[in-house]
């Protein structure tokens, strides 16, 4: 019988009881450790799954690697969803090397320094398409790959931020990019449920991972958390990579087209 010490004991979290024990998944958006994309992988394949890591370019190939030193990687591949070529030839590859994917995370988001810096009413034209093409757009290039390796089902997750909905200083063009992005998930659950696949995002608090550090101020936003959340901390990671574990699992086979808050319940709070 597992005994449960400490309530938020990590070395509770980390029990491997084999959740997704048969299932092959594919995790996008590995930039190095601190990455959402290298703890879902970590967690996902501690709970038995068959892992498979996509990278952006071969400047980060080194990164996926060292990935592959901490867990048994069954392929990584260079994609960046900004082009159609590369998704195209990563999604062919991933069908050669492993035949069918149970789950993809979608862990990718970009948005140009220099809008995330000015004010929003001087975001240019360009930033703001781009923002919208790799943060958004993105999921739904990829959803579209992924759904002939997911016959008979299968689960996507995205990674989300609740500057969608509310208003953080600096935040900015990524702000629009995660509503996109959220009203894309919810589509593409609703089009793509009666093939049970399954469609969600998490809303992770902020951590300081490398796509965070263009975000001046992300230290403010995790003062806010530590001390108006409900549960007084900032997330790890690891947090967001449990959650995820569970709905690429069986467990969530009727949660479809959701948002699950990973953030201490920051999101519920108001004055
Ligand atoms: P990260 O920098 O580790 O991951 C972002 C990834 O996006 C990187 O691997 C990067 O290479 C990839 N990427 C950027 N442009 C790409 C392109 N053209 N093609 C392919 N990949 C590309 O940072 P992270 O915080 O782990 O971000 C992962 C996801 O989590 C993002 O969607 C981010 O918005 C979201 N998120 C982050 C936070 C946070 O505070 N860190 C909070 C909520 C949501």
């Amino acid at each position: 019988m597992i005994e449960w010490p400490g309530f938020h004991d990590r070395e509770v979290l980390y029990v491997n009881v084999g959740l997704l024990t048969g299932k092959t998944g594919l995790i996008m958006g590995v930039a190095n450790q601190r990455s959402f994309a290298w703890a879902i992988a970590t967690a996902a394949a501690r709970q038995g799954a068959r892992i498979a890591v996509t990278y952006q370019n071969e400047r980060l190939a080194g990164r996926a690697a060292a990935l592959g030193e901490e867990v048994p990687l069954a392929g990584t591949y260079p994609c960046d969803v900004g082009d159609d070529e590369s998704i195209a030839r990563c999604f062919e590859r991933v069908a050669a090397d492993l035949e069918r994917l149970d789950f993809l995370v979608h862990s990718i988001a970009y948005a140009g320094r220099e809008d995330l810096q000015r004010r929003f009413v001087d975001i240019s034209r360009d930033g703001f398409a781009l923002a919208q093409d790799i943060s958004a757009y993105s999921l739904i290039a990829v959803a579209r790959a992924a759904r002939p390796l997911m016959q008979g089902g299968g689960s996507i997750l995205t990674l989300t931020y609740l500057g969608a909905t509310r208003v953080f200083s600096n935040y900015s063009v990524m702000g629009p990019a995660k509503a996109a992005l959220e009203t894309s998930m919810r589509y593409l659950a609703a089009d793509l449920g009666p093939e049970n696949i399954r469609v969600n995002a998490i809303s992770a608090g902020p951590v300081r991972t490398l796509a965070a550090s263009a975000v001046r101020g992300l230290s403010q936003f995790r003062e806010a958390v530590a001390t108006q959340a409900p549960l007084r901390r900032n997330i790890e990671p690891e947090d967001v990579a449990d959650a995820a574990v569970f709905l690429a699992s069986d467990l969530a086979r009727s949660i479809t087209g959701q948002i699950l808050f990973v953030d201490s319940g920051f999101h519920i709070m108001g004055a």
